[in-house]
């Protein structure tokens, strides 16, 4: 029976949708080979690097992704690199199609004044940093001043504000990577704010996020109910209010109402405060905001921007706006697909991919011809090069996890390329 081979760039959820995606596509005539190539030892994507420590539960979409990659027709191709260790013009021409899951990895800029002083720094490299991005090991943070801004109203900027403001305490028992556990008990931060550019009506946050705020044990908690009136007063003028922005409204009242029990570090959402410039001498002192009452300076010691991702251009693939330039996953008049933040910028939540994975898997379906009778992956590599394959990385996994067993956490992530091989060696 032809079995159409295909190559999917990029392990993390768009990469593993997919690879589900087409097992799902088979039938008695159609069948693949999927050969998954991520640059790093590890698999997951931003489930690994991204997701929050303090949201286990979204991260138990491993379990799916595992069971994904033991089918017989999966291969894993991990510490790999496209553009170092493979080209696109290999993977096109060995393979009936190319599946680029390589999501949006750099953090986009304000572009004001004072952004690139010492201590303003990006949700791209605060987020990997606290996860334990072999990348990111050595970036530098300083958490010893009182006060983080952080800009943005959605909810990466959440997550970045939460783990500045929670007891770090609570995240003994995560996947914090040590170091940043570390530097977060000795943080001196007591006060987060969130400043939102537009009112709280256009809040990307999401309820369910939202609503975990008033739980937090340690932290208080700060909306001013004046903004959330301010703004259902608005939406409603402006027609019919939408669900998600009523319940997002909604959530953020129970925010505003939340008990405050006098806690040492709180967190306080700031809407209509637009940045203007970022001040300071040689390090970050505070941002001047523009509000409808007029401009203002909030000091702060920590200024962190999460306003959103873009890719990062793949030599061989046309771009566009940040992203892969595709019409609905296609990269026209190539057999190269495209999945995830890469293919629609970085929207959407993990299960948002699975959706979109089907869509796409679709269109390169009715796209096939003939299968190409292609020879391994592993004859373009370089004869010594260490392939982490479904077995390595098992192997990475269980003593990250028994690691962990140790100290009731989920795991102890390695936190460098050198120390993940060495686990996986055994
Ligand atoms: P996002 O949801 O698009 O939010 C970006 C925010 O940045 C918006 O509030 C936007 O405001 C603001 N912004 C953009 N340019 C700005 C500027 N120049 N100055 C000030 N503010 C600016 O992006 P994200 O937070 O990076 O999240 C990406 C995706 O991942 C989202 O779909 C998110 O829901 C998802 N995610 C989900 C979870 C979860 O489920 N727990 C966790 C993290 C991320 P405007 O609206 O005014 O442009």
């Amino acid at each position: 029976m032809p079995q159409f081979k295909i190559a999917i760039v990029g392990a993390g959820p768009a990469g593993y949708f997919t690879a589900q995606a087409l097992q799902n596509s088979q039938t008695e005539d159609l069948t693949f080979q999927v050969d998954m190539i991520e640059r790093l030892p590890t698999p997951w994507g931003l489930v690994r690097s991204g997701v929050a420590p303090d949201h286990p539960k979204i991260k138990t979409v491993a379990k799916v992704f595992e069971k994904v990659a033991a089918e017989l027709n999966f291969n894993l191709y991990a510490n790999v690199e496209l553009g170092t260790d493979i080209t696109i013009e290999e993977l096109k021409d060995r393979y009936d199609a190319v599946v680029m899951c390589t999501g949006s990895q750099i953090g986009k800029k304000l572009g004001i004044p004072g952004e690139d002083l010492s201590n303003s720094i990006s949700a791209a490299d605060f987020v990997p940093w606290y996860n334990g991005h072999p990348d990111y090991e050595n970036f530098q943070v300083d958490l010893s001043g009182k006060v983080a801004a952080v800009i943005g109203a959605g909810n990466v900027s959440m997550d970045c504000a939460r783990m500045l403001a929670i007891e770090a305490s609570e995240l003994d028992e995560t996947d914090t990577a040590d170091y940043a556990l570390a530097k977060l008990h000795s943080s001196e931060i007591k006060k987060v704010y969130v400043l939102a550019r537009r009112g709280a009506e256009f809040a990307a946050f999401t309820a369910p996020e939202l609503r975990e705020l008033p739980k937090l044990e340690h932290t208080d908690v700060y909306i001013n109910p004046d903004a959330i009136d301010l703004a259902q007063t608005r939406a409603e003028r402006a027609g019919e209010v939408e669900k998600h922005v009523a319940s997002n409204l909604e959530a953020m009242r129970l925010v505003a109402e939340s008990q405050k029990s006098g806690n040492e570090k709180s967190m306080e959402f700031l809407f209509e405060h637009v940045p203007l410039e970022i001040t300071g001498r040689e390090k970050v002192e505070g941002i001047i905001v523009k509000t409808p009452d007029g401009e203002k300076t909030i000091p702060c010691d920590l200024v962190i921007t999460a306003i959103g991702y873009e890719s990062l251009p793949i030599a061989g693939i046309p771009f566009e706006k940040g992203r892969i330039k595709n019409e609905d996953g296609r990269v026209v008049a190539t057999n190269i697909y495209t999945v995830g933040w890469a293919k629609r910028g970085p929207s959407g939540v993990i299960g948002t991919n699975k959706s979109d994975a089907a869509d796409v898997v679709k269109l390169l379906i009715e796209d096939l011809k003939t299968p190409k009778s292609t020879s391994d992956i592993r004859e373009l590599l370089k004869p010594d090069h260490e392939i982490v394959d479904q077995a390595f990385w098992t192997r990475i996994n269980a003593a990250e996890v028994k690691a962990g067993e140790e100290h009731g956490k989920p795991r102890v992530k390695a936190t460098s390329i050198a120390k993940l091989m060495s686990l996986g060696r055994g």
